[in-house]
């Protein structure tokens, strides 16, 4: 397969609801928790799409959208639910990236509107980060490519609907215990690892990379159909739009690089591991091919700018 052939997905399995929503993440919010009915609610917030716990009080706003790497949304706290976003159907398509790898993309997107990553193994499918939209058309959809053994999570921006999903899917849901104070929707299903790297399954390894925050993970997959390996980067590598590079951001959004130690650190926890292609969130968005070189010409090229 040529990088050019990557541009593309093989091959798209499910149905998409083409509306023609605008996809603002303040559209059908409310500002107030007593709009959403009477409680409990389990609010999700309209700008990262985070979930929180079932709850009876107001909640002014959400602390992951307070934190300095990600805003409020620019009127102002929103609030939705899951309930409330499955009244406006979404569409559930997986695109397949190459074999064995399928991309979970809703159309239209919800909040970030990252995409979740299907792993596809001989032991059965790892979902990689988490989309806050999901409906039983979704898991339908990933159910018949055969059985779901765990999702894995990236960060906190992308931690979505992760109980929900756990709940619906009966699955454990792997995040770094170094974010846990960042879960907004605590579950038993969810699987708080430590340590820098994680085999779920042989061949499937999460790498601890920080920078981004603390526990930011990659997902490394070793056994490609070609044997050369591709790193499932969520945000915490930032692919770029010349696609032989990629950036190292502290706060993506809000253009707040990482500094020098974190760069480094990233460096050295992948130094073990060989990988061709690199994704990212978003569709396209990706380095094609030679991706371990990318890496550390791109932490060369970071390092000298920020240290000029
Ligand atoms: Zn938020
Ligand atoms: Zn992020």
């Amino acid at each position: 397969m040529t990088a050019t052939e990557r541009d593309r997905p093989d091959e798209v399995e499910g149905e998409a609801f083409s509306a023609g929503r605008a996809g603002s993440p303040d559209e059908t919010g409310v500002t107030e928790l007593s709009a959403l009915g009477p409680p409990p609610w389990r609010p999700i917030c309209m700008t990262c799409g985070v979930q929180f716990a079932p709850r009876d009080e107001a909640l002014d706003v959400c602390p992951i959208c307070a934190d300095e790497r990600q805003y409020i949304g620019w009127h102002g706290q929103q609030w939705t639910t899951l309930d409330r976003l499955r009244q406006d159907p979404r569409g559930s398509e997986i695109h397949i990236e190459e074999p064995g790898l399928g991309s979970l993309n809703i159309v239209p997107a919800t909040a970030i509107g990252q995409r979740a990553y299907l792993i596809e193994t001989p032991e059965g499918t790892i979902i990689w980060d988490c989309t806050t939209y999901f409906d039983d058309k979704t898991l339908d959809l990933i159910r018949a490519r055969g059985p779901v053994l765990a999702m894995a999570i990236s960060h906190p921006h992308f931690y979505a609907s992760m109980s929900s999903w756990a709940e619906a899917l009966d699955i454990p849901v792997y995040i770094h215990a170094a974010d846990r104070e960042w879960v907004m929707d605590p579950s038993d299903h969810l699987v708080y690892w430590q340590g820098e790297t994680l085999d779920l399954t042989p061949g499937v390894t999460l790498v601890q990379l920080g920078g981004h925050f603390t526990g930011s993970s990659a997902l490394h997959w070793a056994n490609t159909e070609d044997g050369l390996g591709a790193l499932v980067a969520g945000d915490t590598i930032k692919t770029v739009m010349d696609r032989r590079y990629v950036g190292f951001m502290y706060s993506v959004v809000n253009f707040i690089p990482m500094g020098p130690t974190a760069v480094k650190d990233i460096v050295r926890r992948l130094e073990p591991f060989e990988f061709d292609r690199i994704y990212s969130l978003w569709s396209g968005h990706m380095v094609p091919s030679d991706g371990k070189a990318a890496i550390t010409r791109s932490a060369a090229r970071h390092l000298e700018f920020i240290q000029q």
